[in-house]
């Protein structure tokens, strides 16, 4: 059977962090439950739970305004610990159903059915069952997408929520696909799709229907997938071990050694710019930043910094090696440097990354996102943050 037409679920835990807190708590069950931020109202709201979304709350919401919404509002710290601890269990789980599971983030997961279900009324039926075991077993609920690819699947699951069970054959595309709005195309990025509407596709349908070649010409190869992703067209598989870097790191030699501040942090920011761009790529977030020195006299020093949130941004990633580089750096002439990311973990879904409430961390984002979109079209070699101009910084790193 071919990559596309396989039958793979997608599971998808509903507001899985507050589901879990009433789980614990009885007696906040029903009630409106953020989870995230503290108690003085700082932070962000990580999950809300179903009846705090009834007051207009949702994820990525700074808590003083959910609580303005909704004073009675519970807000939770987030234990994470606790939530990979049932996230394992329920991997656990899957793998009892099939090898072929991949977890997509902490509370999202494919399945490959193919082998056990073999029609598509089978498959509900199983879907039925999963979600009935998962309530009994977790007392959790699951929104289940079942489609003849990832894609499908992923785009079906979040199609009802909560509780939801969708089914999205390929039939199903002109009337359940085809009238959402661009952005809700699975793999589309905000930029791309503020870039679509403005050329006049407003509907995954729109998408589907324009001619490869236009789209080619404006995104490159891209352009190719993103017309295959709106009909539907995806042949990536549910890998049930996906090979993971554990670092990701680039370190550079200089022909002459370095004894210029501007200079070496012009590297710096080219050396931090090619692993967060590396790691956006393999869609992971890291929480450990390592600068790496080699002076003249080839002794060699390593300092890291650990952040407090994971993340991909180039900025704060950049920051952090500037700080551990103006900390520890005394002007002796340096011959080697090298920047590592490491304590890396899979992004999850969704674009929680798009809600950083503050300024700096949201123009990080956008710039992120423009380079990587006309890195993807025109290579990496397209283009070049100012900065790098300035020092002379072409980054001949190698990959570590
Ligand atoms: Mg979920």
């Amino acid at each position: 059977m071919s990559n596309d037409a396989r039958i793979i679920f997608h599971i998808d835990m509903n507001a899985f962090f507050a589901a879990v807190e009433e789980l614990d708590h009885p007696e906040y069950r029903g009630q409106p439950i953020i989870v995230g931020g503290d108690p003085d109202g700082r932070g962000v709201v990580s999950t809300a739970s179903y009846a705090a979304r009834q007051w207009g709350i949702h994820s990525g919401m700074p808590v003083a305004r959910a609580r303005a919404l909704c004073p009675q509002v519970i807000i939770l710290p987030v234990n994470m610990e606790r939530y990979r601890a049932v996230s394992s269990q329920l991997m656990a789980y899957f793998r009892t159903l099939t090898p072929l599971v991949e977890p997509f983030s902490i509370d999202e997961a494919y399945l490959d059915m193919t082998g056990l279900a073999q029609s598509w009324e089978h498959a509900i039926a199983w879907a039925k069952t999963i979600k009935r075991d998962i309530k009994a077993r977790f007392g959790l609920t699951t929104s289940v997408g079942i489609g003849p690819n990832k894609l499908l699947a992923k785009m079906a699951s979040g199609m009802e929520k909560p509780d939801g069970l969708v089914v999205l054959r390929y039939q199903d595309l002109p009337a359940k696909l085809w009238p959402l709005p661009v952005d809700e195309l699975f793999g589309i990025g905000l930029a791309t799709a503020v870039t679509l509407r403005k050329i006049g596709l407003a509907t995954i349908g729109d998408l589907a229907q324009a001619p490869v070649d236009f789209l080619t010409r404006r995104f490159g190869s891209y352009g190719a997938k993103l017309v295959a992703w709106a009909n539907g067209r995806d042949t990536d598989l549910v890998l049930s071990e996906r090979e993971r870097p554990e670092s990701i790191g680039r370190e550079t030699t200089f022909r002459t050694d370095l004894h210029d501040p501007d200079a070496l942090f012009g590297h710096l920011l080219w050396l931090s710019d090619a692993v967060c761009t590396r790691l956006r790529q393999e869609r992971m977030l890291c929480r450990t930043v390592t600068v790496k020195l080699r002076f003249a006299d080839f002794r060699t020093i390593t300092r890291a910094h650990t952040l407090i949130n994971a993340t991909d941004v180039t900025g704060q990633i950049h920051r952090a090696a500037k700080r551990l580089l103006q900390e520890h750096w005394q002007g002796s002439p340096v011959r080697l440097l090298g920047v590592t990311l490491s304590g890396l973990q899979e992004k999850s879904a969704g674009r929680q990354m798009a809600f950083f409430p503050d300024p700096q961390d949201k123009q990080d984002i956008r710039l992120d996102k423009a380079l990587d979109n006309v890195r993807e079209r025109c290579g990496s070699d397209a283009i070049w943050r100012a900065r790098y101009l300035l020092t002379g910084s072409r980054g001949k790193g190698e990959d570590k």
